[in-house]
């Protein structure tokens, strides 16, 4: 018996230190870069530290504004202080939110000094710098299994960022995760998020980056026929889940002139002529567009891929091309699609569709990125 309780707590003990390990993990997300300036402020006052030797350089009173200039080689404050240190902590005091601007902040700042420079870098934890980002990918009326199936991808995303920026793991924009600090959580954002604290998915034991885009119009798109690269979990699935009456553009039609086609070409530095047509040469088994073929009366270019969709600025990969003459006698093409974004991973109106008919996260994350396990 005494054995067994050993080993329970053992156990137990393991849990909790994992546990505790993942939801303790830090994201340092880069603000700003190439900047000779920046402003804070905290409610309960910060306190501003060399981060190289750890010295308290000043301490600010509650709501008063700290100005940051780069400085001969480090920073200074007018009348506050001037360092030659390369790197400043920006740290609140009782963990109150820190104002970078008037835009409040969880976690710390780091200011990296590089050549003239330097880099703004938010620290935070991972929970709460999901507990932004989620408001800015998935409204947050989404049901709750919905929005714990997008916290899960936006972590793993996280976690994988590994190299994209090199100071700092994630910037704050679309290349990224787009991150706006506390204004852009929410309530029911922040329940999802602590319900899935310290889980990620996994394949065949590695974390794995999870994609995720709006609508799929009926089936997902294996990622060799998007972005030709190849995973066993990206693969093409069927979506039965979405709310078509809801998702945004389930089907959409676009019309484009023969003109506004050459235009959309020009644009990217292609000429082939007045455009006399438009032709989808070869489908996925999905449905979507693989090889597109714009023919003019100079030439012809022939896309295939994520390109089918780009050259044209269209909604998704998914599409027919149907041409006709307008009461003007203008060459138009009517193009009718299905789906809104790249089609690869997780359709977000279909994990929204899952939810509402009583399907977990876990089913959810299962069904658009088969043979992963969440833990
Ligand atoms: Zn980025």
């Amino acid at each position: 018996m005494k054995r067994l309780l050993f080993s329970m707590f053992l156990l137990f003990g393991l849990i909790f230190a994992v546990s505790a390990g993942a939801e303790e993990s830090m994201v340092s997300v880069g603000l700003e870069s190439g900047v000779s300036y920046a402003s804070f402020s905290g409610e309960n006052g910060l306190d501003i530290y060399d981060a190289v030797y750890g010295d308290l350089l000043y301490h600010a009173a509650p709501g008063e504004v700290v100005d940051i200039y780069s400085y001969d080689g480090g920073f200074a404050s007018d009348g506050k202080f001037s360092t030659p240190i390369s790197m400043l902590s920006v740290i609140s005091v009782e963990r109150a939110p820190i104002n970078w601007y008037s835009e409040p902040y969880r976690g710390y700042f780091r200011l990296d000094r590089i050549g003239g420079a330097f880099t703004v870098v938010n620290f935070v934890h991972m929970d709460n710098y999901l507990y932004s980002v989620l408001g800015k990918e998935m409204s947050d009326y989404f049901p709750g299994e919905a929005l714990k199936a997008q916290a899960i991808c936006a972590k793993n995303f996280a976690l994988c960022a590994n190299g994209r920026h090199s100071g700092y793991d994630v910037c704050a924009t679309t290349h990224c995760q787009v991150y706006g600090g506390v204004n852009s959580e929410s309530p029911n954002i922040r329940a999802a998020v602590d319900a899935v604290s310290g889980q990620t998915a996994h394949y065949a034991g590695d974390l794995v980056q999870l994609y995720f885009f709006a609508t799929s119009g009926g089936a997902t798109e294996d990622i060799s026929n998007v972005w030709g690269s190849t995973s066993p979990y990206l693969i093409s699935v069927p979506d039965p889940y979405e709310p078509a009456e809801k998702a945004s553009r389930y089907t959409w039609t676009t019309v484009l002139t023969s003109w506004e086609i050459q235009s959309k070409l020009a644009d990217k530095g292609i000429y082939i002529g007045e455009i006399t047509n438009v032709t989808v040469d070869e489908v996925t088994p999905a449905g979507r567009a693989l090889t597109l073929t714009i023919t003019g009366t100079e030439g012809s270019h022939t896309v295939r891929r994520e390109s089918c969709r780009t050259v044209l600025g269209l909604s998704s990969q998914w599409f027919t091309v149907n041409p006709y003459y307008d009461e003007a006698g203008t060459l138009c093409f009517a193009i009718d699609g299905r789906g809104y974004g790249h089609g690869v991973g997780m359709s977000q109106w279909g994990a929204y569709g899952m939810a509402m008919q009583g399907y977990s996260y876990v089913d959810i994350l299962t069904h658009y990125f088969p043979g992963i396990s969440v833990y």
